[in-house]
Order: C-alpha cells, then sequence, then structure tokens
C-alpha cells in the first residue's frame, strides 16, 4: 500500500483502523510503516482515496489464503486477524488449539439433569398478586432420591418483546423504521443477520406507551404463532406467521439463500468452473466474480476482464446494494452489475452466468465483438450449477423468540429472599424454563430470557391491560437450595395435587 500524501488531509481514520497498527501521522500526513500486511483496510476506509492499492513488495513476505483478505505478513508479523504469523517464512498459527477442558471454567457450570425439566408446566396455572404471595403452584416430588421443587406461574411481563426472523433477501425497510400493527406503532426493524431479517416488536417503553394494548395484542398474537399483518413504515407490508414462509409485499418467499455470494462461489466452484467462462453471484450482501474470487482462482482460473459496478471488497468479493431486484440488490436487469468489459482478458464468445444465490433467478450471455453481452439460453452445466444452488435453499421461515424479563417482581411468588433466586438461576442451581422449554438467560444483572415460541405450546402466551404479556415460567431446583433462598416452604405440594395453593391474600 502507498499513501498520496497529496491526497491525504491528516484526518487519522486509517491510523484507527488498521488491525496491525502499521499506520502513524507523520507531520499530519499518514506514513506506512514496515509491518503493513496489505490488508487494504486503508484503501477501504481512507475517505479522500489517498491509501493506493499499490503493493510495495517485501522479502520474505508470506501469502496468507485462510480468508478472503489474502494478508501478506512480513517475516516474523502477524496477520490482520491475529490468528496467523510468518515464522521463518512458514505461516503458523498464532494461538494454541484449546481443549473444553481448558475453557471449562469460563463455561461456567451446567445444571444437574434432575432438575433441567419442571414436573409441571405454568400453562393454565394462572397468577398470584401482589407479588409477596406465594406462586400459584409449588410442587415437589422425588427424582433419584433428591427432593426436586417446582414452582410455577403464568407472569405478567412488561419487561417483553419479541425478536422476530424472517429469512428473506427481499428489503423490508430500514433499520430502525417504526413498525405498525393495526395502525399503531409497536415495534422496529432491527439490524439484519445471515441471510434473514430481524425485527423487535413490544418492549417495555413501546408495551407502557401510547400504543401498549396493541404492541401486548401484537406479541401475544405472534408468539401464539397466529397469523398478523405488519407495515414497516417506508417499507414492505408484512404478512407473518411463525412456522410458516412470511409473504413481503404480496410475494411468497419460498427459498432462503444458502448464503451470501462469496459463499455460494465457495460451495459452487466446482460447478461454476464448468458452467460458464465467467459466473456473478448477485447477492445484497457480498456479490462474487468467480474468477477474481479466491474459489476460482484456487482452481486455476486466470482473472477475466468483467469489472463490476459494485464497490469491491476483496478479490472477487463485492458489497452489494439493498432493494427489490436481483438477489435483494437494486438491479431490475441483473447485466447492470456489469460495468464494463476488458476485451483484451475477455474475448468475445466468452460466456457469462449471472445468478441468485436461491438459483431463483439465473440468466445466461454471450459477449459479442462489439464488447457486450448479448442474453442465450443456459448450457445444461449452466443449468445444473443453478439447480445446485436451488436444491441447496432451505425453505423460508418466519421463526420468533419471546424475551421476557422475569427478574422483578415476577421473582416475588418464588421465594422471600428473590435476589438469592436470581443468583441460583445463573448458577444452574434453579433451572428456569418456559411452557416448559429450555430459556436461555441472558447475562448480567436480573433474570431475562429468550425463549424459541415454538417450542412452547400455542396459545400459551397472552396479555393483560396493565399492559404487559403473560408468559409460563416455571423455576426447578433441588428442595434444599429452594429452602435457602427464603422459599414458600408452607405452600409447597406433593406434584400429584392439581389443585392450587390456597392462600388468602388479605389475611
Ligand atoms: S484515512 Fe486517508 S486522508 Fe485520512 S490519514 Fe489515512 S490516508 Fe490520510
Ligand atoms: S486469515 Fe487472518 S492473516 Fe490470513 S489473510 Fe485472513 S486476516 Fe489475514
Amino acid at each position: 500500500m502507498k499513501i498520496d500524501l497529496e491526497r491525504c488531509n491528516g484526518c487519522g481514520l486509517c491510523v484507527k483502523d488498521c488491525p496491525v497498527a502499521a499506520i502513524s501521522l507523520q507531520d499530519k500526513k499518514a506514513v506506512i510503516g514496515p509491518s503493513c500486511v496489505e490488508c487494504h483496510t486503508c484503501f477501504r476506509v481512507c475517505p479522500r482515496g489517498a491509501a493506493l492499492d499499490e503493493p510495495v513488495p517485501v522479502a520474505g513476505a508470506k501469502e496468507c489464503t485462510h480468508c478472503p483478505v489474502g494478508c501478506r505478513i512480513p517475516e516474523g508479523l502477524t496477520g490482520a486477524c491475529g490468528r496467523y504469523k510468518n515464522q521463518g517464512h512458514e505461516l503458523v498459527r498464532s494461538r494454541p488449539l484449546l481443549t473444553y477442558a481448558e475453557v471449562a471454567a469460563e463455561v461456567g457450570p451446567e445444571p444437574e439433569l434432575l432438575i433441567e425439566r419442571p414436573s409441571i408446566t405454568a400453562i393454565g396455572a394462572g397468577g398470584t398478586y401482589p407479588d409477596y404471595v406465594p406462586a400459584p403452584y409449588i410442587v415437589s416430588h422425588e427424582r433419584d432420591g433428591v427432593e426436586v421443587v417446582t414452582v410455577v406461574t403464568e407472569a405478567p411481563l412488561s419487561y417483553s418483546g419479541l425478536k422476530v426472523k424472517i429469512d428473506t433477501d427481499l428489503e423490508v425497510g430500514e433499520e430502525g423504521a417504526p413498525i405498525t400493527f393495526e395502525g399503531r406503532t409497536v415495534g422496529m426493524v432491527e439490524t439484519e443477520e445471515y441471510g434473514s431479517k430481524m425485527l423487535a416488536i413490544g418492549g417495555v417503553n413501546r408495551l407502557t406507551g401510547r400504543h401498549g394494548f396493541a404492541a401486548a395484542r401484537a406479541v401475544a398474537a405472534i408468539a401464539n404463532r397466529e397469523a398478523v399483518r405488519l407495515k414497516v413504515k417506508g417499507g414492505a407490508k408484512l404478512e407473518l406467521q411463525v412456522g410458516q414462509p412470511p409473504v413481503i409485499d404480496g410475494q411468497l418467499v419460498e427459498k432462503m439463500r444458502v448464503g451470501c455470494g462469496s459463499a455460494s462461489a465457495g460451495l459452487f466452484a466446482t460447478f461454476f468452473l464448468d458452467a460458464a467462462d465467467e459466473v456473478i453471484v448477485l447477492d445484497q450482501h457480498i456479490t462474487s466474480l468467480f474468477s477474481h474470487h479466491a474459489a476460482g482462482r484456487c482452481l486455476g482460473l486466470a482473472p477475466g476482464g468483467v469489472e463490476l459496478c459494485f464497490q469491491r471488497s476483496t478479490p472477487g468479493r463485492y458489497f452489494g446494494t439493498h432493494g427489490k431486484g436481483w438477489g435483494g440488490t437494486d438491479l431490475a436487469d441483473p447485466l447492470d452489475i456489469v460495468k464494463q468489459v476488458d476485451t483484451g482478458l475477455t474475448k468475445p464468445g466468452s460466456t457469462l452466468l449471472i445468478t441468485e444465490t436461491t438459483g431463483q433467478n439465473a440468466a445466461m450471455y454471450v459477449l459479442g465483438e462489439d464488447g457486450k453481452f448479448a442474453p442465450t439460453e443456459l448450457s445444461d452445466k449452466a443449468q445444473q450449477a443453478v439447480a445446485a444452488l436451488a436444491e441447496t435453499c432451505q425453505r423460508s421461515l418466519v421463526s420468533a423468540v419471546y424475551v421476557g424479563g422475569a427478574g422483578g417482581s415476577a421473582r416475588a411468588g418464588v421465594a422471600r429472599y428473590p435476589l438469592r433466586l436470581t443468583h441460583a438461576v445463573h448458577a444452574a442451581k434453579a433451572v428456569l424454563t418456559c411452557g416448559g422449554a429450555k430459556v436461555f438467560v441472558l447475562p448480567g444483572g436480573g433474570i431475562t430470557f429468550y425463549v424459541d415460541v415454538e417450542k412452547v405450546r400455542s396459545g400459551a402466551f397472552t396479555w393483560v391491560p396493565t399492559p404487559a404479556t403473560v408468559a409460563p415460567i416455571e423455576y426447578t431446583m433441588r428442595l434444599s437450595d429452594y429452602e435457602e433462598m427464603g422459599g414458600h416452604l408452607e405452600a409447597v405440594k406433593p406434584f400429584a395435587a392439581q389443585e392450587p395453593v390456597p392462600w388468602n391474600r388479605c389475611k
């Protein structure tokens, strides 16, 4: 890499982002030092185009091929990720491989098998109020000679909401855009995850805000796997039902992409090699250009003369745009991805296959004498490549996790010293389940949990007009641990008891 000192204004962005601290500012100009590994971070981050993609050969540098970055690591130094170093002209891993035993302390304790499952669920248990009143069912029974207690309640949780995952390439709206249900704001678009759009519905500020009832109803309906219609402000109309494919702006989404365009190039490289002289996988995340991509080059291809209009990330990988076109990009005509063709490298008569990562749309072209691509039929090998992509794609689905904050009043019906319950949950001495389903308890304070709503009996979630959503919550633990946290021992009944704990709340 080189710095064009005329263009550099000393902003220092490259100094901050350089992963190997190879750049410093001298007299308000960037200077690249000898630990540069040519990772191109400065080239991509410089707002003035002052970092030039001009390699400076270093004697003894080794090219790393363990990821698309392709660092050239000088002798004795480490690559951009810190995982590989050039040691005596050999690339070696810079950290030892750890066994499970070596990390077990950080992973933390697992609950004993005998307290992993509740004896009864809280579905249908009802609740108690106010908070000092014991939970409606506290049952005990013996497992492997140990007395185990399960405490259950259908808890109203104002700290609650949903993370909804929609498997689709299609644009649903800007991250942060509000989402309405029956015309009222109940959530927002969250950061996109791999191949899926994410929505956040509910949350305490919406539940206790102006549109709290609508938010509570939306959360309960989605969590119970009912069909709902949502609208993203400035974005798409969504028809969603957990466990079913999404419908976005009236379009049923059937296939979830196998990965980004770059992953597709790697996974289906041997198909692409025979499919055409050049293959482009159009994708809104990473679009790939096969002959420039590591997969194509490893299979012996020389980089061709097709140049793409997207911004390059690393060789053969380009950041896509977002829209309603091919592969979730804004390109309605896939050929618009081609910026220009160097006919010295890609000769007339050469073929080009452009496909989406799902294989739902694909087109074939042949380069004319005028240096322009014209449409042609997909060859048999191209059809095989596209079919391989398509058959690897999973069914597109809507899924959701319910997020519940049970660390507040919802603890009180369990024990007289609620913080001891919180500590027991985090120490795996008390196991929290939701409708019998395993949950993930978030680290840090309180008891905030995630549960896959498809693991909970449909209809188990409801709402109360405080407003709050209501979730079935069970705590299971050894009787001795229950006693220690100030559990309501007077309310413990044998497992066989089917009547709620009688309690005169006003005595
Ligand atoms: S990011 Fe560009 S302009 Fe800023 S210091 Fe680095 S080279 Fe100069
Ligand atoms: S694996 Fe690490 S060292 Fe190797 S090319 Fe990638 S970032 Fe560089």
